[in-house]
Parts: structure tokens; sequence; C-alpha cells
């Protein structure tokens, strides 16, 4: 993909952020970091009747484009494999906003939606692509796993979609009260939501003497997301 092709965020006709416009970011970088600091996308179509899916599914980006799996039997893969248009989107909630109102109560977030059509991966772009979603969900465990078996490769579909057309919307504020609700007799602020791994709990059949648990392990759960 030639970097001509990328348009800066909410710059098309259709990803243009019309509501609270101010809360939309142009640049690459802001999007890429949202999609970095992310695990979980909702993959959005329409089937052949019209009615709309909005699949959850793991993912990872690689330089301008966003990685996702699945099984190759499942019914929507196989629509966005057949080219149907998608909408991507992740959202990562930071916090509640706690207005005076209810209508002026809401949350801070960054969110990020794509537009566009999924292509197939095959042969050793399939294989790296599994191995980056897998890098991205579970950082540094990948070389210690057993890779996946050609029976395996066989029963998933890898999907490459191209990060041309989106759009990034971020609210990181407090609450905006008109000023007459200032004086109410109610707490008004901003409560953040944090995001960090709990401690691990070993599987029933672990041996002994793999018991260990990895230092990435402690790494994920110094990170906060
Ligand atoms: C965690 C969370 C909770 C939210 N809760 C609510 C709610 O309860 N009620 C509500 O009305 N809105 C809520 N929003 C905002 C909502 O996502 C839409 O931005 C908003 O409803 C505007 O919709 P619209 O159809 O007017 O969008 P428009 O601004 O007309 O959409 C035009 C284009 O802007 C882009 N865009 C719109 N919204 C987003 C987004 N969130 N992220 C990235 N790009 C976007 C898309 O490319 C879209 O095609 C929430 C957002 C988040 C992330």
């Amino acid at each position: 993909m030639s970097e001509t092709q990328l348009a800066d965020p909410g710059s098309t006709r259709r990803t243009r952020v019309r509501r609270i416009p101010e809360l939309a970011v142009g640049d690459r970088s802001t999007l890429h970091q949202v999609l970095d600091a992310g695990l979980v996308g909702h993959l959005a179509l329409a089937d052949e009747t019209g009615q709309p899916y909005a699949v959850p599914v793991a993912y990872a980006r690689a330089q301008e484009t966003v990685l996702v799996h699945g099984s190759t039997a499942s019914r929507l893969f196989r629509l966005c494999a057949a080219g149907t248009p998608v909408c991507f989107a992740v959202t990562l909630l930071d916090g509640l906003v706690l207005a005076r109102s209810a209508f002026e109560s809401s949350m801070n977030y960054r969110s990020v939606m794509v537009l566009g059509h999924c292509a197939v991966l095959h042969g050793r772009a399939k294989q790296h692509g599994l191995r980056l979603i897998g890098e991205h969900l579970m950082p540094e465990r990948w070389p210690e796993i057993r890779e996946p078996s050609a029976a395996e490769l066989r029963a998933t579909a890898v999907l490459e979609l191209p990060l041309e057309e989106c759009s990034v919307k971020i609210n990181d504020d407090g609450p905006d009260d008109p000023a007459e609700d200032v004086e109410l007799p109610v707490w008004a602020g901003r409560v953040p939501l944090v995001r960090r791994w709990g401690a691990p709990v070993p599987a029933d059949d672990l041996k002994p003497e793999h018991s260990r648990i990895p230092d990435y392990i402690q790494r994920w759960r110094e990170r906060v997301s």
C-alpha cells in the first residue's frame, strides 16, 4: 500500500466526525497508539439479508493494517473474506465523567473506527500475521509456545484490513456543566478506569516443574493500557 492511499483519520466524507468534532484526532500516530493499546475490537458487517452483526475479535496492528483471525468455518469470516464491506471499531474506556446532571454525564475514552474491505492472507504472510496477533496479545510468549500445525492453519483464516479510511475520537476531559448546575449540591469530576492484569492462576494440570511464572507476565502486570 502506498502512503498516498492513506487518508488522515477523519479526513474523508464518510469518516469526518460530525458530532462533537473537537474530539476528533487527525494524526496517524494517535491512531496507531489507540490500536496498539487495545486487545479486542468489533468487526461489524451485514449479511446477505442485510442484518448487521458486530463480532468481537482479537486483533493486532501491522504498520498500516489491522489483522484479525478466525475459523474458516465462520459464516461471518467467510463473508469478510468474500469482500463484504466492514466497519472495525476499537473502544478503550478510560473513565466516567460525573457531571451534576444525567444529561451532561459521559465517559472518557479513546476510540477508532476503520471502514473498508478485508483481504485474506496466505502462506508465509498468514503465518506471520498469526504471530503478530499472538505477540500483540501475549508479548514475549510466542517463542516458547507451540506454533500452529498444518491442520490448525487450514482451520484458521487471517484477514488484513487496511487503515485507509478511519477516524479517531478521544474524550479526556472533565464535566462541562452549565453555570446554573455548578451550584447544585453534588460532587462532580472524573473517575478514571485503569486496566491492569491480575495475579496469574496456574492451570489445574500444570506440571510442578513448569510452575515458575514467566518474567514477561510480571512485565504485563506492571503495564497500564
Ligand atoms: C465508550 C463510548 C461510549 C459512548 N456512549 C455514547 C452514548 O451513550 N450515546 C451517544 O450518542 N454517543 C456515545 N458515544 C459516542 C458515539 O460513539 C458517537 O461518536 C456519537 O454517537 C456520534 O454519532 P454520529 O452518528 O452523530 O456520528 P458522526 O459524527 O456523524 O459520525 C461520522 C463519522 O465519525 C466517525 N466517528 C463517529 N463516532 C466515532 C467514535 N466514537 N470513534 C471514532 N470515530 C467515530 C466515524 O468515522 C463516522 O463515520 C460513545 C463513545 C464511546 C467511545
